[in-house]
């Protein structure tokens, strides 16, 4: 088989607005920090979305060779109700509701993401620090502010600069394309406004009122930290003062992302991050999926069907499936049509992925090579690949598999042979098949019971049919209907496979 080519990485820049070439700091290393879930109630599919799309991100990237360092922050403290610089943390109100401790909220909703993300196969990040456990250098980067001119303190409270911090030659706005005098025209009076120098400033630190639960004491008193410092000093410590890719929903570019470069920047003169990369929205009927719109599923509603908005239950795989058939960037529409589609797919491939895992190459001399299915499986691969390199575009990269799936099934029905093949595009077409249905996309089969006991139940109906027990055969063809499987009985081969 000839070389497979390799086109270069490109990634949508949301500083640029352009697909960059992706040139890594210090490759093979690659440094990526994902703004992770505020936990104070359970994540919703919308939210899924947009860890799916960075899970990709990093077994992509580890595929292709890069040694990853993916930072994933768990915000437990400092977000507060309606994202801004007032009013109760979220955490903390959600404690009051509940009656519980905060940190008792934050395990909750923590073990509930862990959970929800190992259903969905999302590999857990290789560093996941907590913004209560980064007090220190959130206080020590507030103070580094104040020293350096571009923070104050105003009654007990510390803000950025935003004047000073523009008067320094910085551009507050670029990365999400807001311009200051546009934004200071919206804002409009809120509490605690009093207390800026200008409007747009930012809180690094927030003086606590007595009921507010979660507080410690800093030089500037009781408080806690502003919501973007977090990312900032977490960022720094594990990925260092510049690093190559930062990520988060679109919903995140602002206020969010602006203030963290603007924090960056300021402390160490440096751009922080190089890359910086933004998912789009699931949304239902058009609307971002959200809590407060009520138009949120849980993970746990889906796998019953138990919902309204549903017509019937869906597996993890088949949600995974039918969110990566749309690329990060596009939105993606919730709708049952979709997720019906979306399980035959899913369905198509498991069968595809199992029925290769037990297929060997087997000599055959006298067989001629088609080089015409030769030539559309590298094609396939290639294309695979091209996919990927073009800002992830798993549309298109499912399209390519897909077209390595009619090989397998030919294969499989005994319709094409190995050796026709080659014994090297044979391996090739089976890792690469395998590959990238495990490794990048991050796919499994889903079976309720092991294989061995299908199998068991095979050699039952196997011999039920020889002696002709008909209802024990037409039993045991219901188990396996009852679990989404079906036995393909034919002249060469008694089979069960998933039905489609
Ligand atoms: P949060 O816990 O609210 O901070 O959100 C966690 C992540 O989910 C953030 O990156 C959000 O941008 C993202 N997110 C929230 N809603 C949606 C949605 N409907 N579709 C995709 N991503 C979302
Ligand atoms: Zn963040």
């Amino acid at each position: 088989m000839a070389e497979i080519t390799y086109q270069p990485l490109r990634i949508f820049n949301t500083l640029t607005r352009n697909k960059d070439l992706f040139e890594p700091l210090a490759a093979p290393y690659v440094g990526m920090y994902v703004c992770g879930p505020t936990v104070y109630n359970n994540v919703h599919l919308g939210n899924i979305r947009t860890f799916l799309s960075f899970d990709i991100l990093f077994r992509y990237l580890t595929h292709i060779g890069y040694k990853v360092r993916y930072v994933r922050n768990i915000t437990d403290v400092g977000h507060l109700v309606g994202d801004g610089d007032e009013g109760e943390d979220k955490i903390g109100k959600m404690a009051k509701l509940q009656k519980l401790e905060p940190m008792e909220i934050v395990q909750r909703y923590t073990n509930d993401f862990h959970d929800v993300s190992a259903t969905f196969n999302l590999l857990p990040p290789s560093i996941e620090p907590t913004a209560t456990g980064h007090l220190i250098e959130q206080i020590e980067a507030v103070q580094a502010l104040i020293n350096k001119g571009l923070a104050y303190e105003s009654n007990g409270s510390v803000y950025f600069d935003i004047n000073k911090y523009q008067a320094a030659g910085n551009d507050y706005g670029k990365l999400s394309g807001r311009i200051i005098e546009d934004l200071l025209n919206e804002t409009r009076e809120l509490d605690g406004q009093a207390e800026k120098l200008n409007p747009l400033d930012f809180a690094l630190w927030k003086k606590a009122s007595p009921e507010h639960i979660m507080q410690w004491d800093s030089p500037w008193g009781m408080g806690f930290p502003g919501w973007h410092l977090e990312c900032t000093c977490m960022s720094a410590k594990y990925l260092g003062k510049q690093f190559d890719i930062h990520g988060g929903g679109m919903d995140l570019k602002f206020p969010h992302h602006e203030c963290e470069i603007a924090q960056g920047k300021a402390l160490t003169d440096t751009e922080p991050v190089r890359y910086w990369m933004h998912t789009n929205m699931l949304t239902v009927n058009g609307q971002k999926m959200s809590k407060s719109l009520n138009n949120s599923f849980l993970p746990a509603e889906l796998f019953s069907g138990d919902h309204e908005l549903l017509e019937q239950a869906y597996s993890p795989m088949t949600v995974r499936f039918f969110m990566l058939q749309s690329q990060y960037r596009s939105t993606l529409d919730f709708s049952n049509d979709a997720l019906k589609a979306a399980q035959k797919g899913y369905k198509r491939l498991a069968n595809a992925i199992r029925n290769i895992k037990r297929m060997s190459f087997s000599e055959d001399t006298e067989a001629q090579a088609d080089e015409k299915k030769i030539a559309d499986i590298k094609k396939s691969i290639e294309g695979f690949y091209a996919a990927m390199n073009d800002d992830l575009n798993t549309a298109v990269a499912f399209a390519n598999l897909f077209n390595m799936v009619k090989y397998v099934n030919m294969l499989n029905l005994g319709q094409l042979s190995t050796a026709a093949l080659g014994e090297e595009v044979f391996n090739e077409l089976k890792s690469k098949f395998i590959s990238f249905f495990e490794d990048v996309l991050g796919l499994k089969e889903e079976l309720t019971e092991g294989s061995a006991v299908l199998d068991g139940m095979l050699n039952l109906y196997r011999e039920y049919k020889q002696t002709r027990n008909y209802e024990k055969v037409d039993e045991i063809r219901s188990y396996f209907k009852k679990q989404g499987l079906a036995i393909h009985d034919t002249k060469i081969r008694i089979d069960w496979a998933y039905e489609e």
